[in-house]
């Protein structure tokens, strides 16, 4: 466990003081399209709690981004950093090579879903695993058109935005985005117009109209998917229609990547969160969660699809740096030896009834959805309409910050309230962030 005292304390007003004064230096000195969620400038953080300037202490359901799902200073990552910094801190890979990075490969391709022979190439931010997968889907099908999905969210590079979905923040003044890129309806339950029943089958079957009519399926490099989809709201896709879009991928020699750089490393119960659909993905995108915090990500994939690209064809200059390999070598070792699968599971178990039941009594929480430590709930109008509600979901988010309680906002229309505490966090920080969370939405429905 973190040296980091497991308590929630509030010394001052949030933010306090002393982070007001770095905010005013922060915007004399930061490009203001660089936002901040909360104005808190961090000291130290480790387990469930972050604690800033001004010595307040901070229940975190952020993890940064579900990136320190092992915690923010996690006793095996640091060691494993202090001891690697101290060996060398950068060759370059492709300049003269280290073992750190082929034990992370390694390891990655027994992880990931499906017993085929595979293959793992190193990169240091998401955007780029997800830039990457498309070269290489391109690249072995001698296809250029990809599709993606309503409520995607693949990042913020020029091809990685084209494949994102939402204008505002992400792409919003930005264009010309990379062409050759499809969207498709999403088969999101809550939503679906004729109820989630049936959701699967019609979305997937305006799924398979649209492609063969607008695109081609001859012409389609790449299927890319986040198995449950993070900025766009924690949607699940409609239980199915995943594997019938990945069955027809297979039909069609379409490359099928699951984007797991959120859902993935024991985030929602699993090593990834497609194993829950029973999909063996040709290509998987990993980053956030896979190194407590440094920056690092992965595409691993079938050895013959990975194989398929020209020696020196990828790469870059960092991709795989050993620092950060070494930290994912000791995040997986964090993960496997203190089951935090199993931890997601538990945070589930603990989040989802409380959540319901609050949603039972406020019908401005049209929806409660997520897996593992992933949790999220929509917020509506209520009294029956489903409109979303994004005014109510920044107060709450507002009013849960005041209160020592770190949470993010998602949604294609900003009315999601999204959970993705660390998993190692205690189960008396998860209730007491639930009951700050219940208290606030008793006051604010
Ligand atoms: C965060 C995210 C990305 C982009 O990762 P960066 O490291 O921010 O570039 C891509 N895909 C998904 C699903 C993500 O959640």
């Amino acid at each position: 466990m973190s040296s980091v005292p497991q308590q929630r304390l509030l010394r001052t007003e949030i933010p306090g003081p002393r982070s007001l004064e770095l905010q005013a230096r922060k915007s004399a000195a930061v490009a203001s399209g660089v936002g901040t969620t909360l104005p808190v400038y961090i000291e130290r953080a480790g387990g469930g709690i972050l604690v800033d300037v001004d010595g307040n202490q901070l229940i975190d359901f952020g993890s940064g981004i579900a990136v320190t799902s092992v915690g923010a200073s996690a006793p095996r990552v640091v060691d494993a950093v202090r001891q690697q910094v101290g060996d060398f801190t950068h060759t370059c890979f492709m300049v003269t090579p280290y073992e750190e990075y082929l034990a992370v490969c390694e390891t990655l391709n027994e992880l990931t879903p499906g017993d085929h022979e595979k293959r793992t190439a190193l990169f240091n931010s998401g955007a780029e695993a997800v830039e990457n997968a498309i070269k290489i889907a391109r690249h072995a099908t001698g296809r250029s058109a990809v599709i993606a999905f309503d409520h995607a969210y693949h990042g913020r590079t020029n091809l990685t935005m084209a494949l994102t979905a939402k204008s505002m923040p992400y792409k919003h003044g930005f264009g010309p985005f990379a062409g050759e890129v499809y969207r498709m309806p999403m088969a999101y339950p809550y939503r679906w117009p004729t109820g989630p029943e049936n959701c699967a089958e019609e979305a997937f079957a305006a799924f398979v109209e649209q492609a063969h009519a607008q695109v081609g399926e001859s012409n389609v490099a790449a299927v890319i998917v986040e198995p449950i989809q993070g900025e766009g709201g924690f949607i699940a896709p409609a239980p199915g229609f995943l594997r019938m879009v990945a069955d027809w991928c297979r039909e069609h020699g379409i490359v099928f990547i699951a984007d797991e750089i959120q859902s993935g490393f024991c985030r929602t119960g699993d090593w990834f969160a497609i194993s829950h659909e029973g999909v063996v993905p040709d290509l998987i995108t990993t980053a956030k969660g896979i190194a407590g915090g440094l920056p690092l990500s992965a595409v691993t994939g079938r050895a013959e699809l990975m194989d398929a690209v020209h020696g020196g064809g990828l790469g870059g200059t960092y991709g795989g740096n050993p620092v950060a390999c070494a930290a994912a070598l000791a995040a997986i070792e964090t993960m496997r030896a203190e089951d935090l699968a199993g931890a997601a599971k538990r945070i589930e178990s603990i989040m989802v009834p409380r959540l319901q039941a609050l949603a039972a009594k406020h019908d401005v929480i049209g929806d409660v959805r997520g897996r593992g430590a992933m949790i999220a709930i929509e917020l509506v109008q209520g009294n029956g309409s489903k409109t979303p509600n994004p005014a109510l979901a920044a107060a709450i988010s507002a009013a849960c910050h005041a209160d020592g309680l770190v949470t993010l906002t998602a949604g294609t229309f900003g009315n999601v309230l999204r959970f993705l505490p660390p998993l190692v966090i205690g189960e008396a920080l998860l209730n007491e962030g639930l009951d700050i969370i219940e208290g606030i939405v008793g006051r604010l429905a």
